[in-house]
């Protein structure tokens, strides 16, 4: 006797009517749904999540009718069997349609509909004590395939409550089965000796084509695909586990009919499996010496970067294994992590591999989605290593500092798990189900900022810094790299396009306001584009160009906008033309194609108000200049800040107030009326640009008092000086990070002078020597030093000697 278990089918069930057989307690079978009342009940209560919850639906047999679709509700068979949804799987295209897996449960009886849109609901008795079925009655499985003739048959067994009643009953139809599966293996055997009479003369049909024969070689085609798998399978180097599972499913494949929706999808899953790189990998060849020249030469300056790189490789060659810190670049945008990447790949002589997490909040992303799951698929991770076909290729893992974070599982964890040396070797994706060894991938991180990483991710990495470059860089990477891939990219050759280092320069400065050179890089794109165009409409040209149309007080160096030469010479009259000559890119054809300059706002004009400092602000996208505002007017001493702000602005803007009305005498600092209680009727606003990040709002305290100090004071703030320093309410001058940052934003907004705090005197060592050529610094440990280097002649009115003001 089965255990009688005293479990309650719940007293609400929605309701799933189908057409395609009456399930029974205990049997198992395959309604599709197609329905819209059908596809909002699997939507709502079966595909909310990313596995399938266990779901106890009311299963009732409705009479197939063609208006199924319709809007009302059809009359209910008032007797059903609840039944669990074991699987769904199915497609949303050309249009959603589902197949579910159902085990019947007990049966109930309806007592009221609840609702009837956009799916029935209804309050339920239930009939049958559930009782948790043996797996013994196999036969009554196939009841569940009974075809539509003996619908009301099975009905009428549904609805027979007592047992000896119901076994009555399905006695008949046994036999009648077992009848009809004799027949059909009678026909299967009829259809196998076709097949091997088709399969012999494909090859003649194939190329006769004749018509009607390809449903039936579509069919062989299949078979054969199978016969392949199965053969790839045998042969394929995968662990035994995973290999075990591949015989499994291919003999579930085997029985499948194809047009179930099931099919493709196990079908899908054994080609991943014999897809995947278990046991290819790549010959690691390291050369320490050959890997220096390489990224040498791929890469001009970020000297730190690149001897970090190389200590990291040469340790890995000495102590031949991959246990250790993963390298984390962090740096702006455009400055080459993801390029010093893939030179670390080329140096191993491995496959590179990029894996963008920015956004990813998805664990599922990372892991992948299990089987159960309609369109599922493995995560990147797996994805990644069918795309390589090793599994030791270099894995970039970008952006790790934008990982999200939501209710489907926290990425992050499931990252470290793939970072972990120790668990990494087992690594299971939710879609394959079985291990793969991840400890032969070496992984490479980078991010913009280390402030968003996740703590545990952080500590399991070692981080590099990789700061922006000088505009003198720039023009190196620019000559050196940008401009000679953009030509190639192109089609172009330096005897086409000419871009001297002015115009880089130009480009740097008035088109770009960048820590790296990504945009930089667009530029050229842009620039090469152009210039393509017009040597394509050079080359198809009548040779008619008559050479005194060359731009005037330009010598004989020809611009953009002038028409190219043609290249041929086999047609006569071109030999009479001069060599042709590269177009040259100045400034106006600088103009011409990327339009007017967008950086061109002069600073000394934004400075030429009383009550504007320009401050140093650092951001994830490297170092930005910005302009604090600040403007009084009659009022009850109110503070109005606007523009980019936190609770740290708002402090520091506290702060500077209290500092300035506490040294308003010393100063000689007034309101509006003359006296020295600042606020006295006023009020005082403060703007900081959009740009400056929040967190950044310590560093502004400096610039902050600076441009009070002039509001109240009435003069104006050197417009060639930058700062940069927390304050106290004491007035001391307090360091802050991000110093080799902010000096180059600077340095590339030409100013002249960088007033930062004593104790980041340090800092300046990092600086690149032609930097700090144009630039003096001044090292400030209080307020005083701050204001008297900020405005011409001190701002002290009685000045103490011995202004530290160094030039470096
Ligand atoms: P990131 O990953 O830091 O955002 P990328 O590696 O994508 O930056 O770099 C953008 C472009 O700039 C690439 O074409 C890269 O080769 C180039 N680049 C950046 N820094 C350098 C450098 N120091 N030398 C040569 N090219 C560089």
């Amino acid at each position: 006797m089965s255990s009688v278990s005293p479990i309650q089918i719940p007293s609400r069930l929605p309701l799933l009517l189908t057409h395609e057989g009456v399930l029974l307690p205990g049997s198992t079978m395959r309604t599709s749904v197609d329905s819209a009342r059908n596809l909002q009940l699997v939507r709502s209560r079966l595909l909310k999540g990313t596995s399938l919850q266990s779901t106890i639906l009311g299963v009732i047999p409705n009479t197939p009718d063609p208006a199924s679709d319709a809007q009302d509700l059809p009359p209910l068979h008032r007797i059903g069997t609840a039944a669990l949804a074991v699987q769904v799987v199915g497609s949303n295209w050309p249009k959603p349609h589902y197949t579910l897996l159902i085990t019947g449960l007990c049966r109930f009886q309806i007592v009221q509909v609840l609702k009837e849109k956009p799916y029935p609901v209804a309050e339920v008795e239930q009939l049958d004590r559930l009782e948790e079925f043996p797996n013994t009655c196999k036969t009554r499985e196939e009841l569940g395939e009974l075809s539509e003739q003996f619908y009301k048959y099975a009905v009428q067994i549904l609805d027979a409550v007592s047992l000896e009643e119901r076994f009555k009953m399905t006695i008949p139809l046994l036999v009648r089965q077992i009848e009809g599966l004799k027949l059909l293996q009678k026909t299967r055997k009829h259809k196998q000796d076709d097949d091997k009479r088709v399969i012999a003369i494909r090859p003649i049909r194939r190329i006769t084509h004749i018509p009607g024969a390809l449903e039936d070689e579509d069919e062989d085609e299949d078979h054969d695909d199978i016969v392949m798998l199965e053969k790839k399978i045998r042969t394929s180097s995968m662990p035994e586990q995973a290999h075990k599972v591949c015989v499994k499913e291919i003999k579930r494949l085997k029985k499948m009919p194809q047009s179930m929706p099931e099919y493709a999808l196990t079908r899908n899953y054994l080609e991943l499996m014999v897809e995947l790189p278990w046991n290819k990998s790549t010959t690691d060849r390291l050369d320490i010496r050959a890997a220096r020249i390489l990224l040498d030469n791929d890469h001009y300056a970020m000297e730190k970067l690149k001897k970090r790189v190389l200590e990291y490789l040469a340790v890995r060659q000495l102590k031949n294994n991959l246990k250790g810190p993963i390298l984390c670049f962090v740096g702006p945008p455009g400055v080459g992590k993801t390029s010093v990447g893939r030179s670390v790949a080329k140096t191993l002589g491995r496959e590179f591999h990029r894996i963008a997490l920015g956004g990813v909040c998805d664990q599922s992303d990372i892991r992948g989605h299990r089987r159960t799951y309609v369109g599922s698929m493995p995560g990147r991770i797996i994805n990644g290593l069918k795309t390589v076909g090793v599994n030791n290729p270099v894995f970039l893992l970008d952006e790790v500092d934008k990982l999200g974070k939501s209710l489907q599982g926290d990425p992050a964890a499931a990252l470290l798990e793939v970072l972990d040396p120790e668990q990494n070797h087992n690594f299971t994706d939710h879609y394959l189900n079985v291990a793969f060894d991840l400890s032969q991938v070496l992984f490479i991180a980078t991010a913009n900022t280390t402030a968003t990483i996740p703590p545990a991710l952080l500590d399991r990495m070692e981080i590099i810094q990789v700061p922006g470059y000088t505009q003198e860089e720039k023009i190196e990477i620019a000559h050196r790299h940008l401009i000679p891939k953009q030509l190639e990219q192109h089609g172009l050759t330096p005897q086409q396009i000419q871009i001297p280092q002015v115009t880089t320069l130009d480009i740097i400065t008035r088109y770009t306001r960048e820590a790296g050179v990504r945009s930089l890089d667009r530029k050229f794109g842009a620039i090469c584009r152009a210039v393509a165009v017009k040597v394509a409409e050079g080359q198809h040209k009548e040779a008619k160009l008559d050479h005194s149309d060359v731009a005037e007080g330009e010598g004989c160096k020809e611009h953009i906008l002038e028409d190219a030469k043609p290249e041929s010479i086999n047609d006569a009259t071109d030999l009479a033309l001069p060599p042709e000559m590269p177009i040259l890119i100045d400034f106006h054809a600088l103009k011409d194609i990327l339009g007017p300059p967008m950086y061109e706002m002069e600073v000394s004009e934004r400075l030429s108000q009383p009550g504007v400092a320009i401050g140093l602000a650092w951001t994830p996208l490297g170092g930005e200049i910005m302009f604090v505002e600040a403007s009084r007017m009659d009022g009850e001493g109110q503070l109005t800040l606007t523009g980019q702000l936190g609770d740290v602005m708002k402090e520091s803007a506290h702060l500077a107030i209290s500092w300035l009305r506490s040294n308003a005498k010393k100063y000689h600092l007034t309101n509006a009326s003359g006296n020295f209680d600042l606020l006295d009727n006023t009020d005082i606003h403060l703007h900081f640009p959009a740009g400056a990040v929040t967190k950044d709002g310590p560093s502004a305290g400096v610039t902050i008092v600076t441009c009070l100090a002039s509001l109240f004071s009435g003069r104006l703030v050197r417009s060639d000086v930058a700062m940069t320093g927390e304050i106290t309410l004491r007035g001391l001058v307090l360091p802050v990070g991000g110093i080799k940052d902010k000096v180059l934003a600077a340095h590339r907004a030409g100013l002249k002078q960088v007033i930062i705090p004593q104790r980041n005197e340090k800092d300046l060592e990092e600086i690149p020597g032609n930097v700090r050529q144009d630039l003096s610094f001044v090292t400030a440990s209080c307020l005083d030093e701050v204001l008297n280097a900020a405005f011409d002649g001190g701002f002290i009115v009685k000045t103490r000697p011995g202004l530290l003001n160094s030039k470096l």
